[in-house]
This record gives C-alpha cells, sequence and structure tokens, in this order.
C-alpha cells in the first residue's frame, strides 16, 4: 500500500496532470505522506487527494503540493522561504531539501506539536516553525525570497506581500469557498504582477489567532 509501485503510480499520474519538474517529482516520490496522516488512512496516502488530519483540517492534495512547489522554485534564485499553514507538514517536507531555510506558521499549536517531531523524525532540521497568525506572515525573519500560503483567503494580505523580498514570488489560494484561484504573485521593482495558476479548493486562511 506504501510501496515503490504505489508512488510510482502517484508520480506518473502527476507527470500526466503536467508536472514536470524533476525535483519535485522526486520529492513527492521519496516523502513518505503515510507519515502524515492516521495510521487508518495510511493505505489511501498516495491516492492523489486530500485527506483528514484532525481539527477540521486537511493534507493538501499531492498535485496541488507539486504544482505550488513548482511555481514557487521556476525561477527561484533566493534563500528564504515563508510558509503559512503548516498542518501535518507534508508540503513543508517535499519543500525542505529544495531550498536554504523554510520558516512556517500554524495557527493550531497541537498541530505543530506533532509536526515538529514528526519533521525531526525525518531529519528535517532546515524549519523554524511558529505557532501565529498567518495573517501576519513572520516580520522577523522578513523578507522572504519566496511565500507559499496553504489556506485560502478572499484577498492577498497585506502583510504577506510587505515580507515579499524585490523579485520574490507568493503562491497562494485566493478567492471565496468554491471559486478559488491559485496565484502567483511576483514583486517587481514598483508593483506586483499576479497570474492565475488555475482553480483550487482549500480551506480558509483563519483571520485573527
Ligand atoms: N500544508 C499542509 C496543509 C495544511 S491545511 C499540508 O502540506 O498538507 C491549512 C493549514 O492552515 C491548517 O493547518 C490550518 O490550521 C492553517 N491555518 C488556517 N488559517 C491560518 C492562519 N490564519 N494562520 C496560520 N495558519 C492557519
Amino acid at each position: 500500500m506504501t510501496s515503490a509501485r504505489t508512488r510510482d503510480r502517484l508520480v506518473r499520474r502527476l507527470i500526466e496532470q503536467g508536472i514536470r519538474s524533476e525535483a519535485v517529482l522526486e520529492q513527492i516520490r521519496n516523502v513518505p505522506r503515510h507519515l502524515f496522516v492516521d495510521e487508518a488512512l495510511a493505505s489511501r496516502a498516495y491516492e492523489d487527494t486530500a485527506l483528514p488530519i484532525g481539527h477540521g483540517q486537511t493534507i493538501s492534495q499531492p498535485f496541488v503540493v507539486a504544482r505550488m512547489t513548482e511555481a514557487l522554485l521556476d525561477g527561484f534564485s533566493g534563500e528564504k522561504v515563508l510558509e503559512i499553514g503548516t498542518g501535518c507538514g507534508y508540503q513543508t517536507a517535499v519543500l525542505a531539501p529544495l531550498v536554504k531555510r523554510i520558516y512556517s506558521v500554524e495557527r493550531i499549536s497541537e498541530l505543530l506539536r506533532k509536526t515538529r517531531q514528526r519533521l525531526r523524525d525525518l531529519n528535517i532540521y532546515n524549519v523554524q516553525f511558529r505557532p501565529g497568525d498567518g495573517w501576519q506572515g513572520w516580520s522577523k525573519y522578513a523578507p522572504y525570497d519566496g511565500i507559499i500560503v496553504a489556506a485560502a483567503a478572499s484577498r492577498l494580505p497585506e502583510k504577506l506581500l510587505d515580507q515579499l523580498a524585490p523579485g520574490g514570488r507568493l503562491i497562494m489560494p485566493v478567492g471565496p469557498t468554491g471559486r478559488q484561484e491559485l496565484t502567483l504573485v511576483t514583486r517587481r521593482d514598483d508593483h506586483f504582477e499576479q497570474q492565475s495558476l488555475g482553480a483550487v479548493s482549500f480551506v480558509p486562511l483563519v483571520p485573527g489567532i
């Protein structure tokens, strides 16, 4: 159920759906997604679907994680990435070996506690976590070369735009439930460039902590 064959099947599916980055596909093959969900759901971990992780939250669909990671890294030359919505840490684990450092913010402390341990068990050490409100970003380590947000908002959070470095890329789902668009924002010298990467479905970026 969690065999190399099952994982290869998932990777083939992502290729069919248009994921091209070898580095990202390799990460999807390598990261043991069954360790990020409850044991009862482990047999479904390599299906291309979101699954519950408790607290009313979900582990993102592999295709969406691959798409966001690929979009973030396309032309990426920086070091620091801010992640909002750590959840179970699957997106974090896929991205971690591909960048120098990740700063990750999650509002549910209980989830974060388990995720910290899980990533340590997987020998991932270049991630710093913080319980907090993602709308505020994490100003201490700003500016970030990339920002990746795993929850949807009706508008782009101003603090996150402020914390994006020149040339930096922000990826997040924007729009009301049922009409969210995965959005790529690139910070240019004097403006923000915005591009849609297609329809998606995410849990909401909850206002406040
Ligand atoms: N990145 C995860 C998906 C997490 S689901 C994965 O790889 O599977 C989205 C997460 O965003 C949830 O854990 C939720 O608690 C968190 N979240 C929602 N609103 C938030 C906010 N305002 N600040 C920080 N985290 C938030």
